[in-house]
C-alpha cells in the first residue's frame, strides 16, 4: 500500500505537475525518489516493472553522476576467469555477462597462458584526446591557426593553459587537420587513473577561451568534432592510438595447445591467417582484426564500471600469430591501440565495480604513481583478450565452437 505523502506525490508526478526528474531534488531521498518514480510509470504506463529490482542499491550514489531518473538496477551476472598470470602476478579477472561460455573459455585461455609461463605486456602509448571542430571565414585562417597550435615554441603556453583545470591532466600532444575552412584540433593528454574524457574537455575549454581573443574570427562550433574519435569506429585511433595502447604476447607450449586448447599450432596459424587476417580484410575491417575482444572488453568494462559505449574502439585489436621454436610453439599477441579504461570516476566509485576492481588490485587512485592502476587494469584487459583469443580460436580450429554453445548457451540443455 502506498502511504498518504507518497500518494500526494505519486499523483502529482502521474498528472504532471511534479516532473519525474525533479523527485529527488523534491524529495531529498533519493530511494524515496526512485520508489515514487517506478509506481508512477507503472499507473502512466499500465505495465509492470516488477522483474527489476529496486531494493539493494545505493541511488545516493548515483545522484548527479551515473544515472538520472532511476527507477531500479539491471542485474548482471558476474564470473571470474583465472588466474591469470601477467607480468608474474596472478588476477582474478572479474567479467560481466549474460553470454554462457565466454567466462568458461576465457578461463581456458588463461590456463594455457599460465600453464606455458604467463604473459607478458608493455604499454606504448597512454594519452586521451579531444577534438573541437572549429570554423573560419577562409581556410587560410584556418590554416594559421593549424600552424599557431603546432608551432613548438607555442606548446608550453597552451599546455600550461590546458593543465589548469586538473591535477592529472597534462597536455601531450595537439595534431590539427583541415577539411576547407574548418579545423579539427585533437588534444591528447594524460589523464592519471581517470579514464579522462571530462577532464580532457575541461582542458580543451581552457585553450578555446584562450584563443578566442586571439583569433576573434574563430567560430568554435563543437567542443567535439568528431576527429576525438569517442565511442564511434574511427581509423584515427586504430592508427594513432586512444587512451592506453597495449601489447600483450604469450608462447603457448606445443603441449599446452593440444592437452589444453585440444588443437595443434599449425592449425592456428592458419585459422589466425585466414579469419583474422584476410577474413578481417575482405570484409573490410577497421580494428577488428581478431576473434571477438569485444566479448572480453565488455565484460571487463561493465563488471568494473568503465563507459561500456568505449567498448568500441577499445576493442581494436589485431591478433597474431607464428609458430616458434622450430613450429612446435605458438606465439600468440594482441595488439590494441586505444583501451579507454580508468579506476577513478564515472561507474568505477560504484559499489559491486569497485569490488571488481579491487579484486583486481588496481581500485581508485594508485597512490605509488599517478596512473599506475589504470594502466594495470588496461593491460589486464589486453591480457584477457589474449586468453579469450587463444581459446576461442582454438574451439574454432578444433571444429568445437557450435557444440560447445549448444551445450553452454542454451536454457534446453537436450538441443
Ligand atoms: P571524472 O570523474 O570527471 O574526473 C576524475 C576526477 O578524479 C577528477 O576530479 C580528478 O581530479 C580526480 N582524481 C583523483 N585522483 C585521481 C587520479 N589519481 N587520477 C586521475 N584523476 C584523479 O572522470 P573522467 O575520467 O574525466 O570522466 C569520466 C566520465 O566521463 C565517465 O562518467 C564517462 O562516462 C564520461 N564521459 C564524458 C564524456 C564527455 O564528453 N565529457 C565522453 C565520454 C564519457 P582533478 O579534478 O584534479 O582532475
Amino acid at each position: 500500500m502506498v502511504n498518504e505523502d507518497d500518494e500526494v506525490v505519486l499523483q502529482g508526478v502521474v498528472n504532471g505537475k511534479i516532473p519525474s526528474y525533479s523527485l529527488e531534488t523534491k524529495l531529498r531521498d533519493c530511494k524515496r525518489a526512485v520508489y515514487i518514480r517506478r509506481l508512477a510509470l507503472e499507473r502512466i504506463t499500465g505495465k509492470s516493472v516488477d522483474g527489476l529490482p529496486m531494493e539493494g542499491f545505493d541511488y545516493d550514489s548515483i545522484l548527479g553522476q551515473c544515472c538520472e531518473m532511476p527507477i531500479g538496477y539491471v542485474q548482471i551476472p558476474v564470473g571470474v576467469a583465472g588466474p591469470l598470470l601477467l607480468d608474474g602476478v596472478e588476477f582474478y579477472v572479474p567479467m560481466a555477462t549474460t553470454e554462457g561460455c565466454l567466462v568458461a573459455s576465457t578461463n581456458r585461455g588463461c590456463k594455457a597462458i599460465y600453464v606455458s609461463g604467463g604473459a607478458t605486456s608493455v604499454l606504448l602509448k597512454d594519452g586521451m584526446t579531444r577534438a573541437p571542430v572549429v570554423r573560419f571565414g577562409t581556410a587560410k585562417r584556418a590554416a594559421d591557426l593549424k600552424f599557431f597550435l603546432e608551432e613548438p615554441l607555442n606548446f608550453e603556453t597552451l599546455a600550461s593553459v590546458f593543465n589548469k583545470s586538473s591535477r592529472f591532466g597534462r597536455l601531450q600532444t595537439i595534431r590539427c587537420a583541415i577539411a576547407g575552412k574548418n579545423l579539427y584540433i585533437r588534444f591528447t593528454c594524460s589523464t592519471g587513473d581517470a579514464m579522462g574524457m571530462n577532464m580532457v574537455s575541461k582542458g580543451v575549454q581552457n585553450v578555446l577561451d584562450y584563443l578566442q581573443p586571439k583569433f576573434p574570427d574563430m567560430d568554435i562550433i563543437g567542443i567535439s568534432g568528431n576527429y576525438c574519435s569517442d565511442k564511434k569506429p574511427a581509423a584515427v585511433n586504430w592508427i594513432e592510438g586512444r587512451g592506453k595502447s597495449i601489447v600483450c604476447e604469450a608462447v603457448i607450449k606445443e603441449q599446452v595447445v593440444k592437452q589444453v586448447l585440444k588443437t595443434t599450432v599449425d592449425s592456428l596459424v592458419e585459422l589466425n591467417v585466414l579469419k583474422n587476417l584476410t577474413g578481417s580484410a575482405m570484409a573490410g575491417a577497421l580494428g577488428g582484426f581478431n576473434a571477438h575482444a569485444s566479448n572480453i572488453v565488455s565484460a571487463l568494462f561493465l563488471a568494473t564500471g568503465q563507459d561500456p559505449a568505449q567498448n568500441i574502439e577499445s576493442s581494436h585489436c589485431i591478433t597474431m600469430m607464428e609458430a616458434v621454436n622450430n613450429g612446435q610453439d605458438l606465439h600468440v599477441s594482441v595488439t590494441m591501440p586505444s583501451i579507454e579504461v580508468g579506476t577513478v570516476g564515472g561507474g568505477t566509485q560504484l559499489g559491486s565495480q569497485s569490488a571488481c576492481l579491487n579484486l583486481l588490485g588496481v581500485k581508485g587512485a594508485s597512490k605509488e604513481s599517478a596512473g599506475a592502476n589504470a594502466r594495470q587494469l588496461a593491460k589486464v584487459v589486453a591480457a584477457a583478450v589474449l586468453a579469450g583469443e587463444v581459446s576461442l580460436m582454438s574451439a574454432i580450429a578444433a571444429g568445437q565452437l557450435v557444440k560447445s554453445h549448444m551445450k553452454y548457451n542454451r536454457s534446453n540443455k537436450d538441443v
